[in-house]
């Protein structure tokens, strides 16, 4: 065992599995347990925390709203913008604070999975605003940055056309698996990352960091779509307990 992880060490070798599961205990095609409530900021539009594994997020949306610079303005539909951050107490070593290369990426596709279903026509010269803080980090955030925020643009009441969800499979040991934690990410060969629209069964992401073989990849992408359909009945779910709490909190 290496010293403070769950993982083994053979001949110099990262052992993932211990009697056919993971060493946390999960099935090859297990996600991590998931908590997810919307509407959890009052002065916000919209918003959602969510945990998933250690990962520990929290999503505020506003708008539709003017757009500030009004040169960013488009005159036929809405704009989105979307900013992922790391707080600098959510990783072991202190982040340093601010924007880096790999917050402006996961800031940029993240956006990408998600404009695709805003009806951007209905509110022409107006702005969706998404931020995402990752208070808790634990490999996967920008995917269970994006569940947070799909969630949290419902609940501000964002013309959609579904549900964003997005989750990620890998590559540990030669064995191809769902939702990787921190250690089988860092010591494992893959991981991908998709995001789907799963009411029209749309791809808005996929990356993938590290190596698989077609087969591998097939593989992945299936187990990564039964993922998606799990985290979105958790989305309705999350979405379906708030509209009934709201409801029985205004009479
Ligand atoms: P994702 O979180 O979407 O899986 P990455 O694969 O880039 O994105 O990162 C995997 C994990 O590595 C993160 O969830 C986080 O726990 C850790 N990590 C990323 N950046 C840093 C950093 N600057 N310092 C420490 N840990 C980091």
């Amino acid at each position: 065992m290496i010293e403070g992880s769950v993982l083994g060490m053979v001949d110099g070798v990262h052992t993932f599995f211990k009697d056919g599961l993971r060493l946390d205990g999960r099935k090859k095609d297990e996600l991590r347990p998931i908590k997810i409530k919307a509407g959890v900021l009052k002065r916000a539009d919209g918003s959602c925390y969510l945990e998933h594994g250690g990962n520990k997020i929290m999503a505020a949306v506003y708008g539709p709203r003017e757009v500030h610079p009004r040169h960013l303005q488009h005159p036929t539909r809405a704009i989105v913008r979307y900013r992922y951050n790391m707080a600098s107490f959510s990783v072991d070593e202190r982040k340093r604070p601010g924007p880096d290369r790999r917050s402006v990426e996961i800031s940029k596709i993240s956006r990408e999975a998600m404009e695709s279903v805003v009806l951007k026509e209905q509110f022409p010269k107006t702005v969706v605003d998404v931020f995402i803080e990752v208070l808790q980090s634990d490999a996967g955030t920008r995917a269970a940055g994006i569940n947070a925020a799909a969630v949290a643009m419902a609940d501000a009441g964002i013309p959609m056309k579904g549900l964003v969800t997005a989750c990620a499979a890998g590559k540990i040991g030669g064995e191809v698996v769902l939702d990787l934690c921190k250690e089988e990410d860092n010591y494992g060969e893959a991981d991908m990352p998709i995001a789907i629209v799963p009411r029209t069964g749309e791809i808005t992401m996929i990356q993938m960091d590290g190596h698989m073989t077609f087969d591998e990849f097939r593989e992945g992408l299936e187990l990564a779509l039964k993922g998606c359909r799990q985290i979105y009945e958790l989305q309705r779910e999350a979405l379906i307990e708030r509209y009934k709490s709201g409801v029985e909190g205004e009479e």
